[in-house]
């Protein structure tokens, strides 16, 4: 089969877009053919060099991991899929039977993991993706930077058909992990207080996630105004412009919060603003949630006397959402106008711009671009 694709071949260097060869599904697995496909900022942190993997021996890879599509191929033995159904892959698989999936408490699945399946092959240890005349490998496991891939059964949510994928790719990735980190990771309950430190796509979601959660005080801080309005059009109750504090909103929270608040989301990725996090919780059983990914390497120093006053300090991946059963939650909840996803669409564009797009997210511009493949 032949796809249209971005294909990354070395650090630093802009996507080739151009056509692919996919594979047959193998045992388990299925072929889908993507609608659309959101950027996420991880795909810049991968082509910047930021990953601890060999580069070399993994290219060329096909990236991406924030895709709608269907199904139009299924392999021998996948039982809960059919062609025709429509899907969003997941990056974290829900294979319902290992430790982490009978759980409740966390969303990790080693099923995948404990195959060495994020090397970027699937499952037999070969992937399905050539390029001229090369092997090109799969990234996250869900390469949706190809029209066409290949994703097993068990890392792809079956969602109802009519809602629309260039809108629900985007739970893939940044609106899960926003609004799930609030529901799922935190479990704010109504009433509760809480505050979100970096306002960027993950941040807006956790505002979303706070206010699905009927969360009282919902503080968004942020350096940027238009951030600051965005989140209060999604919910926030109060907005904090942190260049108002010296570049510091701990105590602007602690007074808005009476002392501290119960949930401190954290999605800037800068550690310094990592601790001012952690100090704007209250005290006696206050949460901070890390969302924003460190710079390999990086630290974040702490007060230890803060943790023994029973302040919680822990992270987050995709929201804590189990996909296969969860996902399609959310997107019922679109679908009824309750979460939101059209006000963080920034553009939409054919894959020919890909690079020129995530030029604009480098320079921070807008919160989310989304790749039509039939544009
Ligand atoms: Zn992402
Ligand atoms: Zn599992």
């Amino acid at each position: 089969m032949k796809s249209k694709a971005a294909i990354f071949e070395a650090i630093g260097k802009p996507l080739i877009v151009d056509e692919i060869e996919v594979d047959d599904p193998g045992p388990g697995e299925c072929l889908v053919k993507l609608e659309a496909t959101g950027l996420c900022h991880t795909e810049i942190w991968y082509m910047g060099g930021g990953d601890n993997v060999d580069y070399e021996q993994l290219s060329p890879r096909i990236l991406g991991h924030e895709g709608g599509g269907v199904v139009v191929k299924c392999g021998a033995g996948v039982t809960s899929l059919q062609e025709g159904d429509h899907v969003v892959p997941l990056y974290i698989s829900e294979c319902g039977t290992c430790p982490e999936c009978r759980d409740p408490n966390t969303n990790l699945c080693s099923y995948l993991d404990d195959k060495g399946y994020y090397e970027g092959a699937m499952l037999d240890g070969r992937p399905r993706f050539r390029w001229r005349g090369r092997s090109a490998y799969h990234f996250m496991g869900t390469s949706t930077f190809s029209q066409y891939t290949v994703v097993p059964e068990v890392a792809l949510a079956k969602i109802r058909p009519d809602a629309p994928l260039n809108r629900v790719c985007l739970l893939g990735c940044a609106i899960t992990t926003g609004v799930g980190a609030a529901l799922w990771t935190a479990r704010v309950r109504p009433g509760d207080s809480v505050a979100v430190f970096g306002c960027g796509p993950i941040g807006l979601n956790v505002v979303q996630g706070a206010r699905l959660a009927l969360a009282e005080k919902i503080i968004a801080v942020d350096l940027k105004p238009e951030r600051l309005q965005k989140a209060k059009e999604l919910g926030a109750t109060h907005l904090i412009d942190a260049r108002k504090h010296g570049g510091n909103a701990t105590a602007a929270v602690k007074s808005l919060t009476g002392g501290g608040a119960d949930f401190i989301f954290e999605a800037t990725g800068n550690t310094h603003v990592m601790r001012q996090a952690f100090e704007a919780v209250r005290y006696g059983g206050g949460k901070c949630v890390l969302i924003g990914v460190a710079k390999t390497g990086e630290e974040v120093s702490l007060v230890p006397r803060m943790l023994i006053a029973g302040r919680q300090l822990t992270g987050t991946a995709f929201g804590g959402c189990k996909g296969r059963t969860q996902l399609p939650w959310l997107v019922n909840w679109y679908m009824d106008g309750r979460l939101k996803i059209d006000a963080l669409v920034t553009k939409e564009i054919p894959l020919t711009q890909i690079n020129e797009a995530f030029a604009w997210m480098k320079q921070d511009q807008g919160y989310r671009y989304i790749v039509r493949y039939d544009m």
